[in-house]
């Protein structure tokens, strides 16, 4: 299995070379060159698999440069009951409305991203480690990410991790889930600033060449490869788990932002896992309800990004989103740069003229909601099941809805925990969202972090002393 760019403009490489880079070199994202199928016997051939088992033989079909025992190796490490508080790893919930959650936030931080990262963390030291390689990990982040980050690559040989945070401007829950890891690897930085001056901060370090040269800086976004490949497993076993016979459809509903989750999806079905309809929930921010309504993408700028009750989905523009629209052009690399460069003159591109098929061909519907639809949803959602979900979960099963149909499982992927979340919570329905027996402590644990003023010069003093080189 070999990878290439999405503009056309780099030479395939296997897996572990495209690991550790973020853009491909041309500016575009790595994609397979070819991407594998599933018949419907070796689907069949699946169901008894435990999920350890099931994402084995899904991430074996992309990374075939790691020999075969090693991976069974790092996924069962990463899929183990000691890191995911559920015996199935990901259990499904029935929902009301023939609706059934697809529980992802089983992981340390109580989020989807966990699925990934977990897997990313192993398969980031197994491959530095066989290259004598060390990497230092320079992000920015206003909660889920950076946590999920933290956790993955706590104590892992050959990395370090610098994550810069805005000082005061997290949930207690979020400090004090990143403050409190004790690893010597694990470098918080709070800055005296908003998100997006630790952002510009990171940019800055990683934009001096020499600097990301000399320290080895990489990143673990949303766009990194092997994130997208370990969410397409759990695609399969939401298929594997709904159904009882070959062929039979399901549909997923999935809260957006970057665009990463339900690329998984829409990959997943091109590998012909029997899914109808890809469900695509936003909030206020709705960029790519937009483009599955008229065709036209139009990412926003920070001020028209609004700040919502689901901050996660809280995106100006969908990092993924070339991946998708890759094969809306018939995987046309020429097509792909034309259209990526009208975006960056025009600050837009039209696909209307493609609007028909993002149904017909991809299974993709849209929809958003509102503040008070997640209240409203959280509160509906409690009173017929006595399930609760967080306000991200909620989008999902808010669009859903309406899109259920008799006989087709509508499957909504809870995206957080609600005890994350617990003011929507409680102004949903009046009482405290349940926190993870693990987690009941997590704010009486010492915390670990290092306040700085908002100055790059900081920061950049800090990695070259506590650098792994
Ligand atoms: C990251 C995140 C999302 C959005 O996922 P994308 O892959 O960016 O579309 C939704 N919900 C939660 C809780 C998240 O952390």
């Amino acid at each position: 299995m070999m990878y290439h760019s999405t503009r056309g403009g780099m030479e395939p490489r296997p897996f572990s070379d495209i690991l550790l880079e973020g853009l491909a070199p041309d500016g575009g994202l790595t994609i397979p060159v070819t991407l594998p199928t599933v018949s419907a016997d070796q689907l069949e051939s699946w169901r008894p698999l435990s999920y350890p088992q099931l994402a084995y033989q899904v991430l074996r079909l992309f990374i075939t440069d790691i020999p075969a025992q090693d991976l069974e190796t790092l996924v069962n490490a990463a899929y183990s009951r000691d890191v995911f508080d559920d015996d199935s790893i990901v259990p499904l919930k029935p929902l009301n409305q023939g609706m059934t959650l697809l529980g992802l936030s089983q992981g340390p931080t109580l989020a989807f991203k966990d699925m990934a990262m977990q897997f990313l963390g192993q398969v980031f030291e197994y491959v530095l480690t066989a290259r004598n390689e060390k990497i230092n990990i320079l992000g920015a982040t206003s909660g889920d990410t950076g946590s999920a980050a933290e956790y993955a690559l706590r104590g892992k040989q050959g990395i370090a991790v610098f994550m810069l945070s805005p000082q005061g401007r997290m949930s207690a829950f979020q400090r004090a889930q990143m403050y409190s890891l004790q690893d010597e690897n694990i470098h918080n930085l709070a800055i005296d600033g908003v998100f997006d001056d630790c952002q510009d901060i990171v940019k800055q370090l990683a934009g001096d060449l020499d600097f990301k040269a000399k320290y080895r800086l990489g990143a673990v976004n949303s766009i990194n490869w092997a994130r997208i490949a370990a969410q397409i497993v759990y695609y399969f076993w939401g298929w594997l788990r709904a159904t009882s016979r070959p062929g039979q459809e399901v549909s997923f509903a999935v809260p957006s932002g970057n665009f990463g989750n339900i690329l998984a999806g829409h990959l997943a079905r091109q590998m012909k896992l029997p899914v109808r309809r890809l469900v695509l929930a936003t909030n206020e921010n709705n960029v790519l309800e937009e483009f599955f309504r008229t065709g036209v993408y139009r990412p926003r700028s920070a001020e028209q990004t609004h700040a919502t009750s689901s901050p996660s989905m809280d995106i100006s523009r969908a990092s993924n989103f070339e991946r998708f629209v890759f094969d809306l052009l018939d995987q046309d690399t020429r097509r792909v740069s034309e259209t990526w460069a009208a975006l960056a003159t025009h600050g837009e591109f039209d696909l209307s003229h493609l609007q028909p098929l993002f149904e017909s061909r991809y299974g993709f519907v849209a929809g958003t909601s509102t503040h008070q639809d997640r209240v409203d949803t959280i509160r509906t959602v409690y009173q017929e099941t006595g399930t609760l979900i967080d306000p991200h979960t909620a989008d999902g099963v808010k669009v859903a809805a309406q899109y259920v149909e008799a006989g087709v499982p509508m499957l909504v992927l809870e995206t957080a925990l609600p005890a994350k979340f617990a003011d929507v919570i409680h102004e949903a329905v009046g009482i405290d969202a349940p926190v993870p027996a693990h987690l009941r402590d997590l704010a009486e644990r010492p915390q670990r972090v290092t306040n700085l003023a908002c100055d790059a010069e900081l920061v950049r003093q800090y990695i070259a002393q506590h650098a792994v080189t």
